[in-house]
């Protein structure tokens, strides 16, 4: 065995292994090393590498090279793994697993990273970058690949939804403030601090617009012709969309902005209709917002997926003024200013737009409440029919916030209520979308669609006021969904299971904000009956936010029934730092002393301080106490390891969105950091990127 491994892991090792045998016939020896006596928690990762590599062949026809291929997990790891050839390195937390310690997200995960790796032996190791600048050549594809597999595993439209989520989440905010770079950065201080969401999401969505505008044939035959062309050497993005032009037949000149341009894009729609004519007109604009060192830019092209629906619930079908059809409902915006004009449109139309997320942008089109409901009730696109209820749920909490500042109620959101107990009440929804339904905007969400003079406390108020509103108003079809969504058999990680525990737990959750004594014994209940870690973490969370007896009786239990296992454990850490209960901040110091918190262990750091940072209630802290304690405790990390501190730095990018006087309290915490005299380089370029 590579003596390296012992190295890695301090020499207690144990292994698993297995093989497999490739599409022409040749046997793969495969293993999977951990800390000894974890083996028995290695089946599902390997389960995931097989599935993989027939994946691989089957999809892309990809066969892997060697006679072995390893994984090793190790407890103290910066990223997720490394793709390192034959010998895959893993942070220990995605590849142990078992029901009781892993949940159904820990899950997934572990399946996706596993694919990642993987998949870069042809995407990263045979065919690798030219220099750094090509990062996402690497990166972007890959994810874009393991995206797709996972989607091949249970429901397309449900992994879009995630993927949407993640890359609003992360990749978003980071496109809208001082970190903003091209997906293809141009310049960089320090490597380590370019692994970024743009690099690695965004940079995903760009060769997935590649797909949605070549199709499936000609977007697989421009990949047979990069990994032909290129194998064995160091390419680069040109010579990656070269092969699309090539086997597309097309030119993606205009295409490559994408990966020069840094920012989300506004895609700006109206759509009108003549009854005289019978034409719809969908006028487009791109608006294009400056970013650091990019003050003006250049119209992108942007696949743009669509249908209009007609009154009767369907879809019309697309045709263009000029007589061309739209088959496959997808427009090419390639000009600041479009205008598209259907023929033969019935009056009543609703536009539904960006179906599928086809392109990484903000879309903003006039539409009335009314079409909302209409759209979550008849959409045929799923991921728009999730959209519109996020669409609507966000009007209504930002109209929220706006009432709570000055004073007032809001309106009760009753039409709302209606539109969503339809849809979550259809026999024939996949449970996993149904989850999908139940599961607001976040709190950072609104947050980022507010965009400036951000009160984190106000919208806070008008989440948890309309995640009551939903729990009072839905009573009656949440609890159904509770019951019947209850697993009677073995727990298994089936994609029906899988949903129906979400939706379950999500439901679960909103009755909790209806708050009787009824709702949180049920919450108690699930907690203390729980077989398997999804259930038993999807109740310790809904708790963490609830000043009750059973929160801190269920945490004294959880603490004593993991406190062995170092990665069940940061679940405990991190859901305390996440709560919403007014004494977060002093929990959290004291947590940071606590036996089992080491600054020294990346997966520690994350589950306690990450998790603090990421919490948008807190963290925000009118008196700027949660700036002050992370700005000290990033301080000090930085001397131990400058690329984790760098990447947690980044909490503090929206700091000039917020109201002023978060601002000020931000910007004292940022410039206390920035005056150390001993900042890494990591952190260095950071915080002078934030500040500006
Ligand atoms: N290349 C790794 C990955 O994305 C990350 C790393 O460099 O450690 O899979
Ligand atoms: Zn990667």
């Amino acid at each position: 065995k590579p003596c390296y491994l012992f190295a890695l892991v301090g020499g207690n090792l144990g292994s698993i292994a297995s093989e497999f045998t490739t599409m022409s016939g040749r046997r793969v020896d495969l293993a999977i090393y951990v800390e000894a006596g974890k083996e028995a928690r290695c089946g599902w990762a390997m389960e995931a590498l097989k599935r993989s590599m027939a994946w691989d062949e089957q999809r892309f026809g990809r066969e892997y090279d060697l006679e072995v291929f390893n994984i090793v997990a190790v407890s103290d790891f910066n990223m997720g793994a490394m793709e390192n050839k034959g010998l895959n390195i893993f942070n220990d937390r995605l590849v142990l697993a078992s029901p009781d310690t892993a949940t159904d997200t820990n899950l997934f995960d572990i399946e996706r990273v596993i694919a990642h790796e993987y998949f870069h032996n042809w995407t990263g190791n045979r065919i690798t970058c030219r220099d750094w600048f090509q990062l996402c050549l690497k990166e972007g594809l890959t994810v874009f690949r393991d995206q797709e597999f996972s989607a091949d595993q249970g429901s397309r439209a449900v992994q879009r939804i995630h993927d949407v989520r993640a890359l609003k989440a992360r990749q978003f905010p980071e496109d809208a403030g001082p970190l903003a770079h091209p997906v293809r950065p141009d310049r960089y201080m320090e490597i380590n601090n370019f692994y970024t969401a743009t690099v690695y999401e965004k940079g995903a969505e760009l060769v997935r617009m590649i797909a949605t505008l070549l199709g499936p044939e000609k977007f697989r035959a421009g990949m047979d012709r990069y990994f032909d062309a290129h194998d064995g050497r160091a390419a680069t993005i040109e010579e990656f969309v070269a092969c699309f032009e090539a086997a597309g037949g097309r030119d993606l000149k205009q295409f490559m902005t994408w990966y020069e341009q840094a920012g989300t894009p506004d895609l700006v729609c109206q759509l009108s209709h003549d009854a005289k004519t019978r034409i719809a007109t969908l006028e487009v604009e791109q608006v294009l917002p400056a970013t650091p060192g990019q003050a003006s830019k250049k119209p992108l092209h942007i696949p743009l997926r669509m249908g209009l629906i007609g009154s009767n619930g369907h879809d019309v079908p697309l045709r263009l003024a000029d007589g061309t059809k739209i088959d496959d409902g997808v427009l090419e915006i390639t000009e600041r200013r479009q205008s598209f004009r259907f023929a033969d449109v019935p009056p009543g139309v609703v536009a539904s737009l960006l179906r599928g997320f086809s392109a990484p942008v903000n879309l903003t089109i006039g539409r009335s409440e009314a079409d909302l409901a209409f759209l979550i009730a008849h959409d045929a696109d799923a991921f728009n029919r999730w959209q519109a209820v996020q669409d609507y749920a966000m009007r209504l909490m930002i109209e929220a916030v706006a009432a709570f500042q000055c004073g007032r109620t809001p309106k009760p959101p009753a039409a709302f209520l209606a539109a969503l107990a339809a849809a979550v009440t259809e026999r024939a929804l996949e449970p996993a979308l149904r989850a999908q339904l139940l599961m607001l905007p976040e709190e950072a969400d609104v947050a980022r669609v507010i965009a400036r003079d951000i009160d984190p406390a106000a919208i806070h108020k008008a989440r948890a006021w309309l995640r009551r509103r939903i729990g009072v108003g839905l009573g009656g079809a949440l609890e159904t969904i509770w019951r019947q969504n209850a697993i009677k058999g073995a727990y298994a990680a089936t994609p029906d299971q899988i949903g129906r525990r979400a939706s379950r737990n999500a439901a679960l959750d909103l009755l909790a904000a209806r708050g009787t004594a009824d709702d949180i014994a049920r919450v108690a209940a699930h907690f203390d009956k729980a077989r398997n870690a999804t259930d038993e973490i999807a109740a310790l969370s809904i708790l963490s936010h609830l000043r009750t007896p059973e929160r801190t009786r269920a945490f004294a239990r959880f603490h004593e029934r993991w406190r062995d296992d170092h990665i069940v454990i940061n679940q405990w850490f991190a859901l305390q730092a996440g709560s919403s209960l007014p004494g977060t901040l002093a929990t959290v110091r004291k947590l940071a002393r606590h036996p089992l918190f080491s600054a020294r262990n990346p997966n520690k750091v994350r589950a306690l301080i990450g998790a603090f940072a990421t919490n948008a209630l807190n963290f925000n802290r009118a008196d700027g106490a949660g700036y002050a304690f992370v700005a000290e405790q990033l301080l000090a990390l930085d001397a131990l390891n400058p690329q984790l501190a760098a990447r947690q730095l980044s909490a503090f990018r929206g700091w000039a969105t917020l109201e002023s006087g978060r601002r000020q309290l931000a910007r004292r915490a940022l410039t206390g950091i920035a005056k150390s005299k001993t900042l890494s380089r990591d952190t260095r370029e950071i915080v002078g990127r934030i500040l500006g």
